[in-house]
């Protein structure tokens, strides 16, 4: 004989599938999933990785990832409780990411362009050897091939790990910066939460165009940390996207859902409304801007055999192996 039983559980709600951590109100994943993982209720913006982020920015199929095979390596020998090649090999596991960039090319909204997205759930999206290389090279493509660069950032700041080599990417990033201004090619950056320390503080405020996502918090020095400074109390909004654009620190609060186009449009605008060159002598390296480019990715390179490394494991040769520059000539 077969017997069912059914226990009713009385007074107890089912548990909901996922809770807004900003409303609290309940939803179903597909449908926040749908909404490009923004809350269906409040508008609160999720976060989300850097492979998520590329699915959503650009035009579909046209991401291929560069550098994917650049790792960081050990250079201070580094252990808390553990050791940072152990930390290292776990970030990666749990995000399927070399490291807490991903940087390629892409088209969006029919613009080709250099992307560079970081992913906070890689060590809190630190900024290590390795971004500020990526970044570097992105930055020196982007300008030696015409192209305009895309920076997603968000960021925890320094990567203790590494120690002054780390605050050393923030020189890097930003000399990378001066690169493409040199060969004018437009450098759109888009803050998302949180967006703070070195980051902040370099390459991420020096774009053409500064964009933040609704709710973002960007700021070098978290709230708790001045207040315990300052001793006094915050205004209301400290540090959000809303109260950084009423500052001027940033060009437009965009919400996910019109990120694409919005790109898209600051792209063809700083591009001059045309096309970049794809090489039939049309676009703006037939009107003289090549040489501009040629110029400054010339620069780059120079540079770069002495900014870089060692501490970038990968397919670049020990520093050792590095000349320096020459000085640059100063006019008399
Ligand atoms: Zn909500």
């Amino acid at each position: 004989m077969n017997v069912t039983v059914e226990i009713e559980r009385r007074g107890e709600q089912p548990k909901p599938e996922w809770v807004c951590p900003s409303c609290h109100q309940p939803a179903r994943m597909r449908d926040v999933r749908a909404n490009l993982s923004v809350c269906p209720h409040c508008d609160h913006h999720l976060r989300i990785g850097a492979r998520e982020r590329i699915r959503q920015l650009v035009d579909e199929g046209t991401f291929r990832e560069l550098w994917g095979n650049l790792t960081t390596l050990d250079p201070l020998g580094f252990t808390d409780i553990e050791t940072y090649p152990e930390r290292v090999r776990e970030a990666q596991a749990k995000t399927g990411l070399s490291e807490a960039i991903v940087t390629g090319t892409a088209s969006i909204d029919g613009t080709p362009c250099l992307l560079a997205v970081m992913d906070f759930s890689f060590m809190g999206g630190s900024m290590g050897s390795v971004v500020g290389e990526k970044l570097w090279r992105a930055s020196e493509l982007a300008s030696g091939e015409d192209l305009p660069l895309v920076a997603v950032c968000t960021s925890g700041g320094a990567r203790m790990q590494e120690g002054i080599l780390s605050l050393m990417q923030m020189a890097k990033t930003s000399c990378a910066v001066d690169v493409i201004n040199e060969a004018t090619s437009p450098f759109v950056a888009v803050l998302v939460d949180p967006c703070t320390g070195g980051v902040v503080a370099s390459f991420a405020t020096l774009a053409d165009v500064c964009i933040a996502e609704p709710g973002a918090r960007l700021y070098f020095s978290g709230p708790r940390v001045i207040q315990q400074t300052t001793r006094e109390a915050l205004p209301e909004g400290f540090s959000t996207a809303e109260r950084n654009l009423e500052l001027g620190h940033l060009d437009a609060v965009v919400a996910r859902k019109d990120l694409r186009v919005k790109v898209g449009n600051y792209l063809r605008l700083l591009g001059g409304g045309e096309e970049p060159d794809r090489g039939d002598g049309q676009g703006p390296r037939a009107r003289g801007k090549g040489r501009l480019a040629q110029a400054a990715l010339d620069r780059a390179r120079t540079l770069a055999t002495y900014a870089r490394r060692p501490f970038v494991g990968g397919d670049r040769p020990p520093a050792d192996q590095a000349e320096e520059p020459p000085a640059r000539e100063t006019p008399s």
